[in-house]
C-alpha cells in the first residue's frame, strides 16, 4: 500500500515559517500569514495551524544551539485518532495513507485531539468542526495541475528544500532513500502510532577556523573585540 508523507531535515531547516503561511494560504484563511485565521490583531484571535514550527533554544550560555522543529499531522499508520471518532469522520485513505477528517460527518467532540499524542489536530471555532494537516490532499490528487505541482503547498514552498515528500513505503522513492542514507526517524515510536513523516536528524558540524581568517581585515571578531578563546588575548593584540 502506497503511504504518502513528508520527511522533514531538521538539518536544513532555518525556521523560516515559509510553510506555515504557505499551508494557511492553500488550506485555511488565505490571508491571515503567520497569524491566526479570525481577529489576528484583536481580543479573542482564532484559527487553526495544519503546521507549526516551533522553535527551542537548548545548551548552556553561551554555547546554546537553536532548533527549528516544523510539525503538523503525521499520519500515522496506527493512527489512535481514527477508532475514537464516534461518526466516521476521521479515517485513514486506503488507497494512499492520508489521513483525513470528513467535515460533514464531524460533530466537533475533539475526541480525537485528546487520542492524538502529538497535539496534530485543532479544533476550527468557527466551522465547529476537526482540523489538520490534509497533505493538500486536493492539490496532490488534481490531475490538472503539472505533475511537479502535485506537491503539499508547505513543500513547494520551503526555500532550503528541507521538506520531501513521496511514498514511505517504496524503497527507491526519494524519502525512503532519505530516510536509509540520513538516519530518519519517526517521531516517539514508543507510542506505537507507526507515524508515517520522519525527521532526519541534525548534524554536528565542527567550526575550525584557520589562522588566515584571523588576520583577515573584515574579521568582525577583530571589531567586536571578542577575545580568542584559546589563546586568551584580544584579537587587537594579534599582529594584523
Ligand atoms: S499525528 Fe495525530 S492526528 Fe495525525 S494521524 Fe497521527 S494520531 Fe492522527
Ligand atoms: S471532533 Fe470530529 S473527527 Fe474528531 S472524533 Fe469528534 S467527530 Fe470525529
Ligand atoms: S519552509 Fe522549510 S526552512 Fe522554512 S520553517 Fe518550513 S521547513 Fe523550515
Amino acid at each position: 500500500m502506497t503511504q504518502l508523507a513528508l520527511v522533514i531535515d531538521l538539518n536544513v531547516c532555518v525556521g523560516c515559517h515559509a510553510c506555515v503561511t504557505s499551508c494557511k494560504e492553500w488550506n485555511t484563511s488565505g490571508w491571515a500569514g503567520p497569524m491566526t485565521d479570525q481577529n489576528p490583531y484583536d481580543a479573542d484571535p482564532t484559527g487553526t495551524f495544519f503546521n507549526r514550527v516551533q522553535t527551542y533554544e537548548f545548551g548552556t550560555y553561551p554555547n546554546t544551539e537553536t532548533l527549528h522543529f516544523p510539525k503538523s499531522c503525521l499520519h500515522c499508520e496506527e493512527p489512535p485518532c481514527v477508532p475514537v471518532c464516534p461518526t466516521g469522520a476521521s479515517y485513514k485513505r486506503p488507497d494512499n495513507g492520508v489521513v483525513l477528517v470528513d467535515y460533514d460527518k464531524c460533530i466537533g467532540c475533539k475526541y480525537c485531539s485528546w487520542a492524538c499524542p502529538y497535539g496534530a489536530r485543532e479544533i476550527d471555532e468557527k466551522q465547529r468542526v476537526m482540523k489538520k494537516c490534509t497533505l493538500c490532499i486536493d492539490r496532490i490528487s488534481d490531475t490538472q495541475l503539472p505533475e511537479n505541482e502535485r506537491k503539499p503547498a508547505c513543500v513547494l514552498a520551503c526555500p532550503t528544500s528541507a521538506r520531501l515528500y513521496g511514498d514511505v513505503h517504496d524503497p527507491d522513492s526519494e524519502v525512503s532513500v532519505a530516510i536509509r542514507e540520513q538516519g530518519g526517524y519517526p517521531l516517539m515510536p514508543e507510542w506505537g502510532t507507526k507515524p508515517a513523516n520522519h525527521y532526519l536528524p541534525r548534524r554536528k558540524t565542527r567550526i575550525h577556523i584557520h589562522e588566515d581568517e584571523l588576520v583577515r581585515v573584515d574579521n568582525p571578531l577583530k571589531k567586536e573585540g571578542i577575545k580568542p578563546v584559546e589563546t586568551g588575548e584580544t584579537l587587537d593584540d594579534v599582529a594584523w
